[in-house]
């Protein structure tokens, strides 16, 4: 990369689908990249997508054969945690979205890593404060939320709390540019601005099912046609799933105490019935 990368040594917790794909997005810029996991099995799942991934972009014709490889071998493998971050410049966590794990993760972190290190959590939908309360240096301390698939999503949504400093913002912002990405900022908020959005859209089309105004394929053709969205709300919602989606909406109804996240009684009822989208073959549509 030309004038360097902004972040030489990158530090991702979390081999499941977002980790692999931040680790790989990482090493493709010439970042040397540690990718930590507690479980081994995860890491070598994780490890495999990312060659899958790379030998496609190959065969595409993106890079060569040697470059993919050379890529890969930026890519280091471990599941001690405190040995991973020591020499971190960025570390990214990716671990499942509770608040006491993270948490627990950047207190033993933060003491481990070097002290000008950046703190970055992948969160879809925590609140930045509450995972970094007690971490020291809070100015480094900030979210980096991608999408899924993460080598192909576009979108790099920033988050920055009240103590995140503008030098650190201006540093992620800049490696952000560096991995193709298009970052927003946002400030740490329920939901931030994509989830609280998206979120939003998807109980509203919800709640006009159960109205009878439209059936799902047309609520999602009218998103889709009407206002060129690539998919439609409903669609969405059975490919994130349902569960997924009614979770978000409950956190998002108590903490924005909004109505407008209220969600709909026919989502409570799939969901008891194990209609959860995709992932159960039958959601709003038959997968
Ligand atoms: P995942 O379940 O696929 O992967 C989580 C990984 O973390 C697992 O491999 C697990 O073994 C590992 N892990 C658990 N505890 C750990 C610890 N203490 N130390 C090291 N590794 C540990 O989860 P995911 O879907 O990749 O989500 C990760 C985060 O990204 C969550 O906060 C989620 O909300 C967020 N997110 C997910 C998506 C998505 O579409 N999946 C999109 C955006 C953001």
């Amino acid at each position: 990369m030309i004038g360097g990368v902004e972040f030489r040594k990158v530090t991702v917790i979390g081999a499941g689908t977002m980790g692999a794909g931040i680790a790989q997005v990482c090493a493709q810029v010439g970042s040397q990249v540690s990718l930590c996991d507690v479980s081994p099995a995860m890491l070598e799942r994780g490890m495999a997508t990312i060659a899958r991934f790379l030998n496609r972009a190959v065969e595409k014709g993106k890079f060569t054969r040697e470059v993919g490889k050379a890529m890969q071998e930026q890519i280091q493998l471990g599941t001690d945690r405190q040995a991973a971050v020591r020499e971190a410049n960025l570390i990214i966590e990716a671990i499942p979205e509770k608040l006491a794990l993270k948490q627990e993760l950047f207190q033993e972190i933060a003491a481990a890593c070097p002290a000008d290190a950046v703190l970055a959590s992948n969160t879809s939908s925590l609140a930045l404060a509450k995972i970094f309360a007690g971490v020291p240096q809070p100015e480094r301390c900030m979210g980096t939320h991608f999408f899924n698939p993460v080598p192909v999503m576009a979108l790099l949504e920033l988050v920055r709390t009240e103590a995140t400093s503008q030098q650190v913002i201006d540093r992620v912002l800049a490696y952000a540019k560096q991995l193709g990405k298009e970052p927003i900022l946002v400030k740490d908020s329920p939901g931030f601005a994509t989830s609280r959005l998206g979120v939003c859209l998807g109980l509203e089309a919800i709640r006009m099912v159960e109205a009878g105004v439209a059936s799902p394929e047309d609520i999602d053709k009218a998103m889709e046609l009407g206002y060129r969205h690539p998919m439609g709300p409903l669609k969405l919602t059975d490919l994130v799933g349902l569960d997924v989606r009614m979770a978000v909406g409950d956190y998002l109804r108590q903490e924005l105490n909004s109505p407008a996240f209220e969600v709909p009684e026919l989502m409570r009822s799939m969901v008891k019935a194990g209609k959860l989208g995709k992932k159960a073959g039958q959601g709003f549509y038959a997968w």
